[in-house]
């Protein structure tokens, strides 16, 4: 296996693949190669970054405070699509965290991304190996598409399982509270329902201000063919396809649908045509394991066609 060590030590950055997208890593101790991931991705510096790690005790390390609810959430869904967002340790530079107090951990469920990050000497920070606003990468293919060899080693393995990006939460032991900042594979309900006694869910009911100060960067953050996109959500929507438009299909398992998505939008893209066309199972709008991949759609999409349309 690549010894992640020498290819930072190099210089280069390191695509690592994890079960929800590729991410494009740098180690938490390394500025130049932190900056370097926000210049090659075309990022602000206002969306910060989740810490990968390989471990429970690597994630407290990160943390100035680590709760009991922490703990309990990262032994239940790690390695997993969950990241947690809590107090951050002195040692986390605040550019990983654009200027917050808090830190997002999460250790990845996958053979390869755990083998590097055991190997590796600290922890890293890994967005998404995609350019800004760009859709995510969910094969090593999609992520040589974006980058140069020289400035990034990928590494292959194989297709993202999960193929949206984590779930992520904010626990905060002085409120009690886990937060939803941004819907994934782990859903609501399997959270809401593994609180420790007195803890709260809270479910997105704050508004997209309020959030948005909590999670900076999460309302620039799109996730875009290039070409525009036009979701049909109508019972009766048309059999046939607007004129000039592409059709993506979705399975009907929601995640079937999740680890399709990036897939086939890019497909799409690449194809002849001047826009893209899905059309979503007018269940979906109601169906609570569907709530990530209407989230990414919403952004995606340039046209939103709902029933009363
Ligand atoms: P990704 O785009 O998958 O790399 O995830 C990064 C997103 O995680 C950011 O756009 C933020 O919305 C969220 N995030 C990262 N760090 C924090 C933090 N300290 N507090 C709140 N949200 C965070
Ligand atoms: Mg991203």
């Amino acid at each position: 296996m690549i010894d992640p060590n020498a290819v930072f030590d190099s210089g280069r950055l390191l695509a690592l693949p994890t079960e929800t997208v590729y991410g494009l890593a740098a180690p938490i101790d390394r500025p130049d190669l932190i900056a370097r991931v926000f210049a090659l991705k075309g990022r602000p510096p206002s969306n910060p970054l989740i810490v990968h790690v390989g471990s429970v005790d690597q994630a407290r390390a990160c943390a100035a405070e680590w709760s009991d609810m922490a703990d309990h959430l990262a032994r239940r869904f790690w390695p997993g699509p969950l990241t947690l967002v809590v107090p951050r340790a002195e040692s986390i530079s605040p550019v990983i965290t654009a200027g917050q107090d808090t830190v997002a951990l999460r250790m990845p469920n996958h053979p390869v991304a755990l083998a590097l990050l055991k190997a590796s000497r600290v922890p890293v920070v890994a967005p998404s190996a995609n350019l800004f606003t760009r859709l995510s990468p969910t094969c090593a293919a999609d992520v040589a598409a974006a980058f140069s060899a020289e400035d990034v080693e990928i590494v292959d393995g194989g297709r993202c399982e999960v193929g949206i990006e984590s779930t992520i939460v904010a626990v905060d032991e002085t409120r009690q509270t886990v937060t939803l900042l941004r819907p994934g594979m782990v859903g609501s309900e399997a959270l809401a329902s593994s609180l420790l006694p007195g803890w709260q869910w809270i479910n997105a009911v704050q508004s997209e201000a309020e959030l948005s100060a909590i999670a900076p960067g999460r309302m620039r953050e799109h996730y875009r063919p290039v070409k525009p996109l036009t979701v049909d959500c109508r019972a009766q929507a048309p059999r046939s396809t607007p004129e000039g438009a592409v059709t993506v299909s979705l399975p009907p398992d929601a995640r079937d649908a999740a680890r399709a998505l990036y897939r086939r939008l890019r497909e799409a893209d690449q194809q002849d045509g001047c826009s893209l066309y899905l059309r979503l199972p007018p269940t979906a709008l109601s169906d609570p394991s569907w709530a990530a991949i209407l989230n990414r759609l919403r952004k995606a999409a340039s046209h939103w066609l709902v029933p009363s349309d």
